[in-house]
């Protein structure tokens, strides 16, 4: 048995830094693009943004290889822009949200869709269908002043290399700064927390073999592969 006391945080290489950013929570939003509400037929457009967690051992790296997880028929991509936390932040307000952001990476929020679509259709939590093992990888995290201003980049996933998502930031439903004022008004932002910022329209059904690409403005890719079923052990 691993002794308790030699396990550590999940670490998130950063660019062009020695020491990787120790993940404390992930958080995730329910939903930011008009066209993947439309796609999804949930919701009201302008229903307020609402927020889920992933367990931080849940975090992969780039070029990670994901066994097709338990439980589902249904596993699912959705490409998202991360948030990088590097300050205490609480109940704040958009015009000082960026000053809690440490940088930007990519992101994946994969997803048990059949379990979600269950939960949602028997009023439960998400959980099942988004906070299991390995449902959170994110790419190499770059300091948010070598990019400047975030909102006018774009995003695209690719699945073998066919393009599955595209959109761009300005496109958000609540914009990052916005975002992070939401979540800061329920939990006490801390370094170390990632912010997962929703998905656009596009998303869909991955399997084993698959690779999954996702591509940021400004930001290094982040590619996973989707492998075989691990046996029970
Ligand atoms: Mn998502």
């Amino acid at each position: 048995m691993q002794s308790l006391w030699s396990l550590e945080r999940p670490l998130v290489p950063v660019q062009d830094q020695d020491r990787g950013f120790p993940v404390r929570r992930v958080y995730c939003v329910g939903r930011n693009y008009v066209d993947h509400i439309r796609e999804m037929r949930e919701g009201d457009e302008r229903d307020d943004p609402f927020f889920f967690q992933k367990p931080t051992d849940a975090v992969e790296l780039d070029g990670a290889r994901i066994p097709y997880p338990q439980s589902t028929h249904d596993f699912q991509f959705e490409g998202e822009l991360v948030v990088a936390v590097g300050a205490k932040y609480r109940n704040g307000t958009p015009d000082t949200a960026l000053e809690c952001v440490y940088g930007y990476a990519t992101g994946i929020d994969l997803t048990r869709r059949d379990l979600q679509k269950e939960s949602v259709a028997r009023s439960r939590p998400w959980e099942p269908g988004k906070s299991f093992d390995q449902s959170a990888p994110c790419g190499r995290i770059v300091p948010a002043e070598t990019i400047g201003d975030i909102d006018g980049g774009d995003l695209t996933v690719s699945v073998n290399g066919d393009v599955r998502q595209r959109t761009r930031f300005e496109l958000m439903i609540w914009s990052v700064p916005e975002i992070i004022a939401q979540i800061s008004k329920a939990y006490t932002l801390q370094p170390g927390d990632l912010i997962f910022t929703g998905t656009p329209a596009g998303v869909g059904a991955i399997h084993p073999n698959d690779t999954v690409t996702v591509e940021i403005t400004g930001l290094p890719s982040l590619t996973i592969t989707i492998i075989d079923q691990q046996e029970e052990s």
